[in-house]
């Protein structure tokens, strides 16, 4: 087996030096954690309740097929709200200082049938370090039917992929659910990049959350709901839930603006950390305050990127700050503009990477 290789990033920049005591600067001067405040607990209280209400109607309130399709679009919004708001920072470390508090929020993502333990090594450990590197993060790792990257191989298939990347961008949940969490449980890679820090009771924990999974989402409703409408309805919610997380990720980093470095002889990469989050992610719909609430701030990936131990809550404050400092030392800022502006810029991006032209 093939050892992967060890990419390294040049050393720190005086721009990133300068940022980050600028930002904590921010939060020393006003006394302010850099973790969740009492808005976010508020806003976690209210997903929480949304989706076991939701649930609860799904499963014992509904009569009418109507009703049935009102809940289930109440329980996959509030979901996407878990998600991007709850799940995310807590399995970043940023929505509490207290450690517990962060684990029990990030285990949202076992509530809603993936792995927080894995999450963690996909999304903390590879796509944060190494963004839009190809054969690295995986999110730009789909599959041969999606190229994400003009540094990954093109086929005839692909001058059709902004067709039907949607379709596959919907199944994201179910193929975790059902295949890509065991694959990589059992494989003890991400991709191919060994897993790191294994613990112990990973393996119990995971087969104790799936099994907790199948048996609210699927047996408990099949006790009171034919069979048949249970799946059709346990589909249906995951085929939403799998694009709502898929197209707000993509948006941050697979639009024509940003770019995919790759590293050089020896694994040498060509800008140091900062610099590269800065090349590889895009914000769109800044000081948008519905599309903050939604994506749990993750219209401000740039700062989400920079400062990933920050929660969320502060990032429209110190995005200033991070523009600013980027101004200052003619580093480009990416800003894709409007949501739709920005799902233009995906599309027209898959697009590009699918046309024989592309490099
Ligand atoms: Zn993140």
């Amino acid at each position: 087996m093939s050892e992967v290789q060890r990419l390294a990033f040049p050393p720190r920049s005086q721009f990133f030096s300068a940022l980050k005591s600028r930002v904590d600067g921010y939060f020393t001067e006003r006394g302010l954690a850099q973790t969740g405040n009492a808005r976010l607990y508020l806003k976690a209280v209210f997903a929480l309740i949304l989706t076991l209400g939701s649930y609860a109607m799904l499963v014992w309130g509904v009569e009418h097929w109507w009703s049935a399709a009102l809940a289930a679009l109440v329980l996959v919004q509030s979901m996407a709200l878990l998600a991007f708001s709850v799940m995310h920072d807590g399995c970043h470390g940023s929505f509490s200082q207290k450690r517990w508090l962060n684990w029990v929020a990030g285990a949202m993502m076992d509530v809603m049938g993936s792995s927080n333990v894995l999450w963690r090594q996909k999304h903390n450990l590879l796509h944060h370090t190494y963004t839009n590197v190809d054969g690295r993060d995986d999110d730009i790792c789909i599959g041969a039917l999606l190229r994400l990257s003009p540094n990954q191989p093109r086929h005839r298939v692909h001058r059709f992929q902004h067709w039907y990347a949607p379709a596959l961008y919907s199944l994201l949940s179910l193929y975790l659910l059902l295949y890509s969490d065991w694959q990589r449980m059992f494989s003890g890679k991400i991709g191919e990049t060994p897993m790191q820090a294994r613990q112990w009771w990973e393996w119990p924990y995971f087969l104790f959350s799936k099994a907790f999974y199948i048996a609210y989402a699927l047996i408990v409703p099949m006790l009171y709901h034919p069979v048949w409408q249970v799946l059709l309805v346990f589909i249906g919610i995951h085929l939403v839930f799998g694009l709502t997380l898929s197209i707000v990720f993509q948006l941050a980093h697979i639009v024509p603006e940003t770019e995919f470095p790759g590293p050089a002889e020896g694994g040498k990469m060509p800008y140091e950390w900062a610099e590269h989050q800065l090349r590889t992610t895009a914000n769109f719909a800044v000081g948008k305050p519905l599309a903050t609430f939604y994506t749990g701030g993750l219209n401000y990936q740039v700062e989400h990127h920079l400062f990933h131990k920050v929660s969320h809550v502060h990032y429209p404050a110190i995005s200033r700050i991070v523009r600013d400092t980027c101004a200052e030392y003619d580093i480009r800022y990416l800003d894709s503009g409007s949501t739709w502006q920005a799902l233009a810029a995906h599309f027209r991006f898959l697009r590009q990477m699918g046309h024989p032209s592309a490099a």
